[in-house]
């Protein structure tokens, strides 16, 4: 039963704001309390899987993403040397006629605000800025969220939804332990006029190399490009989206690479840093009436560009759950039963997504050639990515497997 339940979300990113989003057109009374005092996101790219753009489209924002979003024909894969190029799979109608859904790249402020005006037309105050949390407690039938100022918050359910750093996870099951890849990704922005021809067909590329790899495609109706370069290096460990580095030092990364990466590179005018650090997957999430959702419990390595597709497909699932049984411990445990398998396979097959793309063996092009045509062949490529993009969240079981002992 929906009527009077307040659920309080930790944090206004891309998972809290679908979650709220959720809950609100469920007729959930909910709040948001997030830590920074404006709202809005870092200045780069997402890619949008039918999976998720199923989940977007379904909570009723398909026209005003159509009106900034990108839409890709297709992917590619293409070596870091020569530039030879391979097809990777078609996008654009086929994603459309294949999962029901389009396969997107999308401005992350772009669709952050179009998630803030969504939860804003349903409930004006709902999200508090300047509201960092530290801790919860379970109480009786409900939780409490307790903020640094000392505001203490009760309602009948906490979610935590404060990213890769997430402090409820950490008073829920203590700190983690990740270790650092050994990976650093770069990322930027460019306007796309000032760029050659050539590299703005709108295909998501992927450059494979020894030891590296980038990502590029394009956002906003096509006038702005989005660069993610992978490298091997183990002599930067922030993981953070505003540490800045400099366009010599990410050229220094990428010597020896095609001229087009060059041409990108020095176009860039302030490319971030952020180390990439590996997480197992967590087999719980939720401790009595409070749980986790997006990368406050599965973070992932960025290589199936799946993480906020994750945090997307969790917030629709968790309000699913929350609406279809009363009692909330029972409700968190169909949520968990639900997402944990889906969310460890996609943080497995990132890493294994990384150890493929940086292959010692392409340092060799005669070699390379042979490597590509083997690993991605088009069943290979078939069996990594349709089972992410035919996930219906809006109708996966959520049977609720037992009701779990709560702590
Ligand atoms: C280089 C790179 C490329 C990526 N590309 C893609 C991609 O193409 N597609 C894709 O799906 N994913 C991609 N991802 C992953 C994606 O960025 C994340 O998985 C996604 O942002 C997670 O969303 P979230 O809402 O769980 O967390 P976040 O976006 O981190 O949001 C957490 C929110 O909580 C707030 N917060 C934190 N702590 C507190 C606190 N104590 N109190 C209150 N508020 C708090 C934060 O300020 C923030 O607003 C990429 C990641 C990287 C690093």
């Amino acid at each position: 039963m929906v009527a009077g339940k307040r659920v309080l979300i930790a944090g206004a990113g891309i998972g809290g704001l679908t979650a709220a989003l959720a809950l609100l057109r469920r007729g959930f009374d909910v709040e948001v309390y997030e830590q920074a005092a404006s709202l809005g996101e870092i200045g780069a790219g997402f890619q949008v899987g039918a999976n998720a753009s199923r989940v977007l489209f379904s909570l009723g924002l398909e026209e005003q993403i159509r009106s900034v979003y990108a839409l890709p024909a297709g992917k590619e894969v293409r070596l870091w040397n020569s530039g030879q190029t391979w097809k990777l799979f078609d996008l654009g109608d086929s994603s459309v006629e294949r999962y029901g859904f389009p396969y997107f790249m999308v401005h992350r402020a772009d669709l952050h605000a179009i998630l803030v005006d969504a939860v804003r037309a349903l409930k004006a105050d709902a999200i508090h800025l300047n509201s960092r949390i530290t801790g919860y407690e379970n109480a009786g039938d409900g939780a409490v969220l307790l903020l640094e100022d000392g505001r203490r918050v009760t309602g009948e359910v906490v979610v935590g939804a404060d990213g890769v750093h997430s402090a409820l996870r950490r008073e829920m099951f203590g700190a983690s332990d990740p270790s650092f890849t050994g990976c650093v990704a770069w990322r930027g922005l460019v306007p796309a006029d000032r760029l050659p021809q050539h590299l703005l067909r709108p295909v998501g590329t992927n450059w494979i190399g020894p030891g590296g790899h980038i990502v590029h495609y394009l956002l906003r109706r096509g006038e702005i490009f989005n660069f993610v370069a992978v490298v091997e290096r183990d002599d930067w460990t922030v993981e953070s989206w505003t540490e800045r580095g400099s366009a010599d030092e990410c050229a220094r990364d990428f010597a020896g690479w095609h001229d087009d990466v060059q041409t990108i590179i020095g176009e860039l005018d302030a490319p971030y840093k952020w180390a990439l650090l590996g997480r197992e997957p967590m087999m719980r999430w939720s401790v009595g009436n409070a749980t986790l959702l997006g990368d406050a419990c599965h973070p992932t390595l960025p290589f199936l560009a799946q993480g906020a597709g994750m945090a997307i497909e969790d917030g629709l699932v968790l309000a699913r759950c929350l609406e279809a049984y009363d009692d909330v411990p029972t409700a968190l445990a169909a949520y968990e039963g639900a997402r944990i398998d889906r969310t460890s396979r996609v943080v497995r097959g990132s890493a294994e997504n990384g150890r493929r793309f940086h292959n010692n063996t392409l340092s060799d092009t005669a070699q390379a050639q042979h490597y590509v045509d083997v690993e991605w062949q088009e069943k290979k490529v078939e069996e990594r990515y349709d089972w992410l993009f035919r996930y219906d969240a809006t109708n996966v079981s959520i049977d609720a497997p037992r009701v779990r002992e709560t702590a």
